[in-house]
């Protein structure tokens, strides 16, 4: 029987409602083994940070905000009539593992600490919903990532081993693959060689399903959001966006790239890889067909827009008024990609290099504590960055209307503009 992969992302399983309505999606597919890989539950790994950022810098309330972290997945548990002693103690001690780390002084790094207590979100919601799907007559099993993905260990950022990975995989699912329909795991975590769990960035279960795919030769991955497909722009900030039917795998690496937040930006590849076809579907509506990501080559696409808030551009200039040559640029980049800084656009003139970048606020600072010995910096800040691929004049001009635009590059069809918004003079007499 064929095997395909699906992802279900943290809205699909915010609340014991969700979990219900993906239970009743994966209990309808019935033509084939299914793969599920699921993210934290709603905004947990948010919730989970902020007891990472408060345990680590001594917070008072650590312990408070992972209590309420527990009690939120309690109550849903309690509302899918699935806190029956066994269960409850198996989420209890699947939580304990970081009860642990928090009665202990933090002695280790942030990020090995953060992907220890921030792991435990997707370890738990796909154990949620593997119980659930259990109780409602699914043939289902439950597996660790973390004997699967194998990583480096760059926490936080970690980076797959392939080989690894791809063995690990194909043992495990190969193992159960005739024995079960759905094989539940979780997304965004994976193990070091030295068996510490690491994660794979934000949003990085559409990375897994992509990873999961790619080792097991799916036949498609099927992404369940949300939104209807990927969209031309956010439709809470824009009017008159459309749902992209086609796109072919250049488009959707380029829109990712370009800081589209529909699928995370490194699925892709693996999926390009091995050509695998990649469904974008709403789980609120599986009846509609979404958006379909493959190899077919699609002949025009509509403008796609991508707003990005909150950037500044850093204007860094030679004090001694030599010429910006490689070795200035190579240190600045060096600090840059030491600081984890993407730079969204660039400019070089003789004397000066500007980038604009979002404004990560305490990273910025030390970026510009870094190089003020040698350069003179000027920051220009409150920045919107437009995006506009495939755009027209009519797009362009509807979206600069009372906004001055600062820093402006074009590339093929692609348009990126940082804008700043403008009083509109008045007279007053
Ligand atoms: N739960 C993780 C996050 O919120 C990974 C994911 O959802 O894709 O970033």
């Amino acid at each position: 029987m064929s095997l395909q992969v699906h992802k279900f992302g943290g809205a699909s399983v915010r609340d014991a409602e969700n979990i219900n309505n993906v239970t009743s999606l994966l209990a309808a597919m019935n033509d084939h083994t299914k793969v599920v890989i699921v993210s934290a539950a709603g905004k947990t790994t948010n919730a989970l940070e902020k007891v990472v950022s408060a345990y680590m810098n001594k917070d008072a309330d650590f312990m408070a905000l992972f209590e309420a972290v527990k009690q939120m997945h309690m109550v849903a548990l309690a509302e899918l009539n699935l806190a029956t002693d066994d269960i409850v103690s198996d989420i209890m001690d699947t939580f304990v593992e970081i009860d642990w780390i928090l009665e202990e002084e933090p002695q280790d790094e942030y990020d090995y600490i953060y992907d220890q207590i921030v792991s435990v979100g997707e370890l738990i919601s796909s154990k949620m919903l593997y119980y659930n799907c259990m109780a409602n007559g699914i043939n289902v099993t439950w597996l660790d990532v973390r004997g699967m993905i194998i990583t480096d260990n760059s926490y936080r950022e970690a980076k797959v081993l392939w080989d690894e990975t791809e063995q690990n995989i194909n043992r495990e699912i190969n193992a159960v693959k005739d024995s079960y329909d759905v094989i539940i795991s979780q997304g965004f975590i994976g193990s070091s060689t030295e068996n510490f769990t690491t994660t794979l960035g934000r949003e990085g279960s559409d990375y897994t399903a992509g990873i999961f795919s790619y080792c097991l030769h799916a036949e498609r991955l099927s992404i369940w959001k949300d939104v209807p497909g990927i969209l031309t722009a956010d439709p809470r900030i824009f009017e008159n966006v459309i749902k992209i039917d086609r796109l072919d795998y250049k488009e959707a690496i380029e829109m990712t790239y370009y800081g589209a937040k529909v699928i995370h930006p490194k699925t892709i590849k693996p999926l390009q890889n091995r050509s695998i076809p990649l469904y974008v579907r709403p789980f609120n509506n599986p009846e509609e067909s979404g958006t379909l990501i493959s190899s077919d080559v699609t002949p025009a696409y509509p403008p796609v827009i991508v707003l990005e808030a909150d950037q500044i551009i850093l204007h860094i200039s030679t004090k001694d008024f030599s010429f910006v040559a490689e070795e200035h640029l190579s240190e600045i980049f060096s600090i840059m990609t030491e600081l984890k800084i993407k730079v969204n656009m660039m400019r070089n003139t003789a004397i000066s290099f500007s980038a604009c970048i979002q404004n990560y606020g305490s990273k910025v600072k030390r970026l510009v504590g870094r190089l003020s010995d040698t350069y003179n910096i000027v920051e220009e800040d409150n920045l919107e960055l437009i995006t506009i691929r495939h755009y027209d004049g009519l797009t362009r001009q509807s979206l600069t209307e009372g906004k001055m635009v600062v820093f402006e590059e074009t590339i093929g069809s692609t348009i990126r503009m940082a804008v700043k918004d403008i009083p509109i003079v008045k007279r007053k007499l």
